[in-house]
């Protein structure tokens, strides 16, 4: 039976274009997703845009537009950074497609029928940056531990709600005992403490807003936003027949709703749950948080544009927030560019393009003997830039073969030499496939070519 690999993205919210702190789990759910692609898994990626709520209703109300034109103009700019990146997802769904608004109705329906769902009054503290009611627990100085700057309103409202308290029990166990189901570990074990201090029921409806997708049952509410947005993943796994997610990737600031609230909802409604949430950190820019207020935000196509998309995703995923956050500046990234892309990669590539031309060298047949056997431990365990270190050790190797050899010296006597660093060239180029995939196809159309010749420089040198 042909494998099946699931990997999604979390959807952008609409109310704002994205930005470079967006980049990095779409570059690592790519890279798994052209992996799985590459090893012959029927892969499936799903990428998108969060387009409901009180956020993008303003944010659309200010620029004096209605909110369906307000997020196509934001999702086709969107699409256009992450097309740039070379983002190869399947489908790029958003939240107002007709299939998912259906989808998300039925799915309410479900968890209703399922006795989990009822009204009640209810009086709470409410981040409009997170668009969440928040618990005293959760507060850092009486503020939303991610929107400091904001005050928190009291919002009183009758809604509908989801009895998470009910999965109290089934949460805790999850977590216990399938250490897989939340990567890293220390995210794990952040999450169980926070089930164990105990849950509470969480408002699935809101009143006042109109932007969003009608309770079936009950017009005169629409959907919670995080009750419409987390389906989007079962939306397109249903269809495709591709659910459950093997990987759902996304940032810090949405772990409570994807590994807390999304796996009691799927219960609920009797679907199968995801294998793994794995939670990635934050970028910060020249030390700050990267933010419009701040006016300090970088597009990924303001990186293309200076490294190319190559140089930006290899940074992303050697330096990128994996387990901790990480802090960039364009002279870090120059640097690092320099040093291992024009330098090392490239001048490999260019050195031995250079002594196969002028020794008149076939390229060798298409490597179907190569394997991505190197990289599977790392990228099973997600391990991005650990990858991409032992790919750099073999680039290292081959450069320390030639040096020793003196491969430009009496020539003729070693082409045998020449020829098996061509092989080993390939088989690296070969493994950086699911990284760099247009550098990996440069070079491997390269020197497998009839008569191998140079090439451009693969990665000019920049000056900072
Ligand atoms: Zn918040």
């Amino acid at each position: 039976m042909d494998k099946k690999f699931y990997v999604t993205t979390a959807i952008d919210y609409t109310n704002d274009v994205i930005h470079i702190g967006h980049a990095y789990q779409k570059i690592i759910s790519d890279v798994l997703a052209r992996y799985h692609r590459l090893i012959g898994d029927k892969t499936f990626f799903l990428t998108g845009t969060d387009e409901h709520g009180q956020k993008v209703e303003k944010s659309a109300k200010e620029k004096g537009i209605n909110p369906k034109e307000f997020v196509d103009k934001i999702a086709a700019e969107d699409k256009k950074q992450w097309d740039g990146l070379n983002i190869s997802y399947d489908r790029f769904i958003r939240t107002t497609d007709e299939d998912h608004i259906k989808f998300a109705q039925e799915f309410y329906l479900k968890a209703k029928a399922n006795g989990d769902i009822y009204k009640k009054k209810y009086e709470g503290l409410y981040c409009e940056g997170c668009e969440s009611f928040k618990e005293e627990s959760e507060l850092i100085d009486g503020k939303c531990e991610f929107h400091p700057n904001k005050e928190l309103q009291t919002v009183s409202e009758e809604n509908y709600f989801f009895a998470l308290s009910k999965y109290q029990k089934f949460l805790e166990d999850l977590l216990e005992n399938n250490p897989e189901f939340v990567q890293p570990d220390s995210k794990r074990k952040e999450i169980l403490s926070f089930i164990k201090s105990g849950l509470n029921d969480f408002s699935i409806s809101r009143q006042n807003v109109s932007w969003g997708i009608p309770v079936p049952d009950d017009p005169t509410h629409t959907i919670y936003v995080w009750f419409d947005a987390l389906i989007n993943y079962l939306t397109y796994g249903e269809e495709e027949k591709c659910w459950p997610a093997d990987v759902h990737v996304l940032g810090k600031d949405n772990q409570r709703f994807h590994a807390i609230y999304w796996p009691a909802m799927l219960k609920s409604a009797s679907y199968e749950l995801p294998k793994t949430i794995l939670v990635h950190d934050f970028i910060s820019l020249n030390g700050q948080k990267v933010s419009k207020s701040l006016g300090n935000v970088i597009l990924p196509s303001d990186l293309t544009e200076k490294y190319g998309v190559d140089g930006t995703r290899y940074y992303f995923l050697r330096f990128g927030p994996l387990n901790n956050d990480v802090d960039i500046t364009l002279d870090k990234i120059t640097e690092v560019y320099n040093a291992d892309l024009a330098n090392g990669l490239g001048n490999l590539v260019a050195r031995v393009g250079k002594l196969a031309e002028l020794q008149n060298r076939p390229g060798q047949p298409k490597p179907s003997t190569f394997s991505l056997d190197s990289i599977e431990t790392n990228l099973t365990n997600f391990q991005f830039g650990q990858a991409l270190d032992d790919i750099w050790t073999n680039i290292r190797i081959v450069d320390g073969i030639i040096s020793e050899e003196k491969l430009w010296e009496n020539t003729s006597e070693k082409t045998d030499i020449l020829d098996s660093v061509i092989d080993k060239i390939l088989a690296i180029a070969y493994d950086l496939q699911p990284f760099l995939p247009e550098t990996a196809k440069k070079v491997l159309d390269q020197f497998s070519n009839s008569k191998i010749k140079t090439i451009d420089p693969l990665f000019p040198r920049l000056t900072k």
